[in-house]
């Protein structure tokens, strides 16, 4: 029930109608009883300052900032986090409220990211890493990875200039891990994770409505030694992550790393402890419910 007193926190994007936030952070809401809510807040172009002062005058707690705005956004903020500062992107606000509000940029992808390979049993420092892809979430990633001292952190891509970008921005910045880029093409796939001990998804290959595609080719075996992290979350279960199952390989869906960040977003807010559990329930009952309503509408019902 929305009354007076509740407190307001959202999702700034273009577009956000299909974003799991409002599910996740309102299904927490509820199981600890406390008056928040959690609205998606469409933001056009061109408006993204105006809508950052208008979270700040309607006394927003915080807000989640999706794509396109993850960088776009910082000079509307007060200030940004270290995390943010480095990897150049925010997807979580705080507003500190008062006669003078300040708007502070996070980023909460690391640590998500960083806590699902924990819950894993994923331990990083000394392992070596293949990572597939070279935007936004692949930045998040190495940034991660660097950090928490991989030995090895090698970047696949199509473009390949994106991928050198990011060892060039992740090199020799006083981290022991050895960064390199190459194609991403079949032979280096298989070479490469040879002599990896986790391969990471970051491109949305696999995800709805492609749900049959897969980084991996379905004619080899994914080596059994490999932890294989597709951060596509929809579907949960990827066909990368079925290959990976099949291979006797440890699988980890990107649903672990968005709830995960959901709850850092969730305790910055509240001073909390986001009820995982909760969240992470609401997210497959969501889920759940789009594939029936997809068969019924398909008429398999
Ligand atoms: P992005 O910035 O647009 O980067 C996408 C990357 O994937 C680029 O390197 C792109 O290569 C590559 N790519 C796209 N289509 C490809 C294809 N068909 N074959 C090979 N490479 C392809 O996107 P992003 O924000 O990094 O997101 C990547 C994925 O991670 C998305 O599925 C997103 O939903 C997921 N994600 C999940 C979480 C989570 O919490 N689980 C968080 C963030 C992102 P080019 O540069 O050549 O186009």
């Amino acid at each position: 029930m929305i009354d007076g007193r509740t407190q307001l926190v959202g999702l700034i994007g273009w577009p956000v109608e299909h974003s799991l936030s409002p599910v996740m952070h309102n299904a927490a809401f509820a199981a600890l009883k406390i008056d928040w809510c959690y609205l998606p807040l469409p933001v056009p172009p061109q408006r993204v300052e105006a809508a950052v002062s208008g979270l700040a005058a309607l006394g927003f707690r915080g807000a989640n900032v999706t794509i396109p705005y993850k960088r776009a956004i910082f000079s509307a903020l007060s200030s940004l986090s270290p995390h943010a500062e480095a990897l150049g992107a925010v997807n979580t606000l705080l507003i500190e409220q008062g006669d003078d509000p300040t708007t502070i940029g996070e980023n909460t992808d690391v640590a998500g990211f960083l806590a699902a390979l924990q819950g894993a049993g994923f331990a990083i420092a000394g392992t070596r890493v293949l990572v597939v892809g070279a935007g936004g979430a692949a930045r998040a990633v190495t940034y991660a990875l660097v950090e928490n001292g991989a030995c090895e952190v090698v970047i696949l891509s199509r473009s390949i200039k994106r991928a050198q970008e990011l060892v060039e921005q992740f090199s020799g910045k006083g981290q022991r891990a050895r960064l390199r880029a190459a194609a991403l093409n079949g032979p280096n796939l298989v070479s490469v994770s040879k002599d990896s001990d986790l391969l990471v998804n970051a491109t949305p290959v696999g995800m709805w409505p492609n749900a049959g595609r897969s980084i991996w080719s379905l004619e080899i075996p994914i080596p059994s030694r490999l932890t294989v992290f597709d951060l596509v979350y929809n579907p949960q279960q990827t066909r990368l992550l079925k290959q990976a199952r099949n291979s006797g390989a440890r699988a980890i869906s990107g649903l672990e790393m968005l709830i995960q960040q959901g709850a850092c977003s969730f305790s910055l807010w509240t001073d909390r402890q986001a009820p995982i559990d909760v969240m992470r329930e609401a997210c497959v009952q969501h889920f759940a419910s789009l594939v029936a309503f997809t068969q019924e509408r398909s008429g398999k019902r």
